[in-house]
């Protein structure tokens, strides 16, 4: 039971400014970050504890919350609760740099990860599914894929286009939750996007919160459109209202010129796959009439779709999958060439993973949008030869509206984020900052997470399924004195996919939450580092050397 009585479901907000509500700020930021995950400006569905997802909650139910809210608001500095898949189930006596609060969301043993098994324990009301970041209370709403969307058009830009994407067109699919910030991340690396969607309310929707620019009547049109933006050099974003099934191989036929192809329909759900020859408004009725004939008809289609997408690697574009499964639904139809082309992680992100890069977010615990516009200024201060970092920053600064608590995220590697997390830390105790800062990041990261279907894909030397890497990580950041650290199993693959670990501080001020950054920011995207060097990765092993991270294997 989600809600019992006296532990109905309310609107919950998290308290704002300088002013503690509890016995220390470690354990306030626990308490802000909590309620901030569960306000109704940051979670999906937040009656049921729903922060995103699918069912990705920040607490059991809401006895459980109201639990870990009196618990936290009493929790002294040397004490350490602990939550097991979003319910409190114990308060120890530890130490002062012992985190305070440690948090297993999930978890099953191997042989019964599974749906079936999960969801009876689920209502059984053993369980929650912890998602990522809503079970570990550190979700900053939907800046969150917009900047690892930027991140990785940004890394194609490296890869092949000289560091930007001036003067090409990308060809994608999908205006949805996520696949929405598709249009915004490239145009923010200065390309051209033609974006297709079944759905014309989706097309409004974007162009009306501005992630999309604007829309095409005709792939006549959307063409015109897209290749005077890119002579000119200048971004634009275009939606198209029809069927990627039916688009991408129109617009292969036609030889338009498209450099780069992705798609973000929603894929890894067949029932939620418009097929080739139904109309979008008959698409529902049709799927719940017969979902088998409809299963089979999308996955038809996504093998045209998949197989224009190959033509289009054949005529030299870059084409990529976007972590939807499209691949495989394509090849479950019988199209034998949908695995020709990659994954989006070993394509272009590993790189990034193998010097600990990954996605760094704070949120202002004051709730005062200054302290944010504070810190960026320290960021771009920090490092003022990081381009790709300093356009993120300024384009985040004008572009993203906050949701809930004031946050930023941005990708700092190895030897980056403990500069960060202590520049804050002074911030904060010169006054400079109102309030505290909590720093942690998403549980995709380099060295925190093994998933074989995404983060893992592929490694060099087949160690995609080894999960012990996350558990390191977990362990490491509760020694290195993290003010939370959580290890949960399923995430954004779904249960048996994953296993991955987060962490975070606060940076409260003071000389030991000082000791205390140093530690965290440092071993964990070391973790990254170690991960990818132990598998054999050369970048890693570089990285390892000429920055100091020490792999007992490679001394003598
Ligand atoms: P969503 O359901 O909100 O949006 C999907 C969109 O696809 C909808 O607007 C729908 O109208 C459109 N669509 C469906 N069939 C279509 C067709 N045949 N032609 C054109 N448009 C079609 O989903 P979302 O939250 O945006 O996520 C999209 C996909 O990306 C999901 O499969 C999700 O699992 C995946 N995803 C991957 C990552 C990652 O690994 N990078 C991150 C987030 C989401």
């Amino acid at each position: 039971e989600i809600s019992t009585p006296g532990h109905e479901p309310r609107p919950v907000r998290a308290p704002r400014g300088p002013e503690l509500t509890t016995l220390g700020w470690q354990q306030e930021g626990a308490l802000r970050m909590l309620m901030n995950n569960l306000d109704p400006d940051v979670a999906e569905h937040p009656d049921s504890l729903v922060v995103y997802g699918g069912t990705g909650r920040a607490a059991r139910s809401w006895a459980a919350f109201d639990a870990m809210v009196a618990t936290l608001k009493t929790l002294k500095n040397d004490e350490t609760m602990l939550v097991q898949s979003g319910k409190p189930v114990g308060v120890f006596r530890t130490n002062e740099w012992a985190p305070r609060v440690l948090i297993a969301n999930s978890n099953l043993v191997g042989d019964w990860a599974n749906w079936e098994e999960f969801r009876r324990l689920e209502d059984l009301g053993l369980t929650m599914y912890g998602q990522m970041t809503a079970g570990s209370w550190i979700y900053i709403g939907t800046q969150g894929i917009l900047q690892g969307t930027y991140e990785t058009f940004g890394a194609i830009a490296k890869k092949r286009y000289n560091g930007s994407l001036a003067g090409t067109i990308t060809l994608t699919a999908g205006l949805g939750g996520m696949g929405g910030a598709q249009p915004l991340a490239v145009t923010m690396n200065d390309g051209v996007a033609i974006c297709v969607d079944c759905d014309i309310t989706r097309i409004d929707r974007r162009i009306a919160h501005k992630y999309l620019d604007t829309k095409a009547d005709s792939i006549e049109h959307a063409l015109e459109l897209a290749t005077a933006a890119r002579d000119a050099k200048k971004p634009l974003s275009i939606g198209l209202e029809g069927n990627a099934a039916e688009i991408f191989p129109a617009l292969l036929e036609m030889k338009a010129p498209i450099d780069i192809v992705t798609d973000q329909t929603s894929a890894h759900d067949p029932l939620a796959y418009l097929p080739i020859g139904i109309d979008f408004g008959d698409m529902k009725t049709m799927s719940e009439k017969d979902p088998q004939k409809f299963t089979e008809d999308s996955r038809n289609a996504m093998a045209a779709h998949v197989k224009a997408m190959v033509g289009f690697m054949d005529a030299g574009a870059e084409v990529f999958d976007y972590g939807n499964s499209i691949r495989d639904e394509a090849r479950k139809a019988g199209y034998d060439r949908a695995f020709d082309f990659p994954g989006f992680v070993p394509a272009y992100i590993r790189p990034l993973f193998e010097e600990g890069l990954g996605p760094f977010r704070w949120a202002a615990l004051s709730g005062d949008p200054k302290d944010i516009e504070a810190t960026d200024k320290a960021i771009l201060e920090l490092f003022p030869e990081n381009e790709h970092l300093r356009r993120w920053i300024t384009m985040a600064g004008e572009k993203v509206a906050f949701e809930g608590l004031p946050a930023r995220i941005c990708w700092l590697g190895y030897g980056e984020r403990h500069l960060a997390g202590l520049k804050f830390n002074e911030m904060v105790a010169s006054g400079e900052l109102s309030a505290p800062i909590a720093i942690g990041r998403d549980h995709l990261d380099s060295g925190s997470v093994a998933s074989p279907y995404r983060e893992t894909e592929s490694m060099i030397d087949g160690s995609d399924a080894i999960a012990d890497w996350p558990l390191l990580n977990a362990l490491v950041n509760t020694a290195s004195g993290a003010s939370w650290v959580s290890l949960h199993q399923g995430g954004g693959v779904g249960m048996g996919r994953s296993i991955h670990a987060g962490q975070v501080c606060i940076a409260d001020g003071t000389e030991l939450a000082a000791k205390k950054l140093e530690a965290v920011l440092t071993n964990d995207p070391g973790m990254g580092v170690i991960r990818h060097a132990d598998a054999g990765y050369d970048h890693a092993i570089d990285t390892a050397a000429t920055r100091g991270v020490r792999i007992p294997m490679t001394e003598n």
